[in-house]
């Protein structure tokens, strides 16, 4: 079992692959460090994804710093099965010390530390790396009459596959990939309909991840702010576009509320449907923060590259663009945490990752 009141350089907070890329240029810069990680498994939220994701982007497209992501063989763009695998073994090949599952309730400042309470006991540590995701933060919006619908309500950390909704009436709320991939394998089995709250923008069929990843690049090395969005939202994958090509992919305007037998219309209008899917995002999870009081006015976390400023002993990785360009994706996670473990190792006077 863990010990309580465990004293290290870095407590790593989340064992997902923003996690394991701050872990590996933590190990480079012969820091004392944890990984923190309330799973039992490895792999973060990859491991939650429904049953037929896949990357947006070929497995040489998506490498975590030092060992890239090898092939899945007779598929160019990987299964997320192969990516939890993948992450695995990143963990094992540089002995990357996770504690699993162990979940930071509290970060709290003490002296001269700062300190984790955690499911396993209290580490105190120097500086620490917040990388705990979003997955575990799913957002539905507040639409009226949500607590009144009968039919089933879901969201997409709910989703797993289309069989069980087959033959039945199925809401598709969102303009995002999520939705978009989501939405194309029910179409297969379900009546669905698509609410969105502004037209969806469908990128150029010839446009996948890596395009995306090289927007982000530009912008790393000083190109406009412009988001990725850009080009549009969705990525059209293979079924997302074979869905567009039967006619599945026609998107109605966001409802006014929902009933208890489906939704309704401003117009008067109304729909019925048996499951309701909300593929509405995700916040950035930080309860474990909040004890810092590290929030501006407005909710969000004032940063100077992945350095919180209210509190410079607290690093963000992963998350989103607003923490690195493209934070969020594996691609991305490293050179956020590279420049993230290059400020704490400068603090800790050990020596830098190269
Ligand atoms: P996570 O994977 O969520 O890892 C965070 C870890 O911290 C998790 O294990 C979580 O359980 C744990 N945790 C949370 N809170 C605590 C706590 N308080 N204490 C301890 N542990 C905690 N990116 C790409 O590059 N290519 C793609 O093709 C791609 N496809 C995507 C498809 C979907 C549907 C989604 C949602 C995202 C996709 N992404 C993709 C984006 C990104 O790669 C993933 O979201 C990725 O999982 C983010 O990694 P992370 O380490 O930041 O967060």
């Amino acid at each position: 079992g863990a010990s309580a009141d465990t004293g290290t350089d870095v407590v790593v907070v989340g064992g997902g692959q923003a996690g394991l890329a701050a872990g590996y240029f933590l190990r480079r810069a012969r820091a004392r460090f944890v990984i923190l990680d309330d799973r039992a498994e490895p792999g973060g939220a990859w491991g939650d994804y429904w049953d037929s994701l896949r990357l947006f982007s070929p497995a040489a497209h998506s490498p975590l710093p030092g060992w890239w992501m090898p092939e899945e063989p007779g598929h160019e763009y990987p299964s997320a099965r192969h990516v939890t695998d993948y992450l695995a073994e990143y963990e094992r090949r540089y002995d990357l010390p996770v504690r699993r599952p162990v979940a930071a309730t509290g970060v709290r400042r003490a002296d001269d530390a700062l300190e984790v309470a955690t499911t396993a006991g209290t580490w105190r540590a120097r500086h620490v790396v917040s990388a705990t995701g979003t997955w575990r933060r799913p957002f539905v919006p507040d639409v009226p009459g949500r607590d009144l619908y009968e039919g089933r309500q879901l969201h997409t950390v709910d989703y797993r596959s289309p069989g069980e909704f087959a033959g039945q009436r199925v809401v598709v709320v969102g303009g995002g990939n999520s939705a978009a991939q989501i939405l194309a394998e029910l179409s297969e089995v379900a009546h669905t309909t698509w609410l969105t709250r502004r037209p969806p923008r469908l990128m150029p069929d010839d446009v996948d991840g890596r395009v995306l990843f090289d927007v982000a690049t530009r912008r790393t090395l000083g190109g406009t702010d412009g988001g990725v969005g850009d080009l549009g939202d969705i990525v059209m994958v293979p079924s997302v576009r074979e869905a567009r090509d039967r006619g599945a992919l026609k998107a109605q305007p966001m409802a006014e509320r929902l009933t208890p037998t489906g939704v309704a219309w401003a117009d008067g209008s109304t729909m019925e449907a048996d499951a309701i899917v909300w593929c509405t995002g995700f916040r950035a999870a930080l309860d474990h923060l909040a004890p810092l009081d590290p929030f501006d006015a407005d909710g969000r976390i004032p940063l100077d590259g992945s350095r919180c400023r209210r509190e410079p002993r607290l690093h963000l990785v992963g998350y989103g663009d607003w923490t690195g360009a493209a934070s969020a994706t594996l691609i991305g996670a490293g050179r956020t945490a590279k420049a993230a473990v290059a400020r704490i190792a400068e603090d800790l006077g050990a020596s830098r990752p190269r």
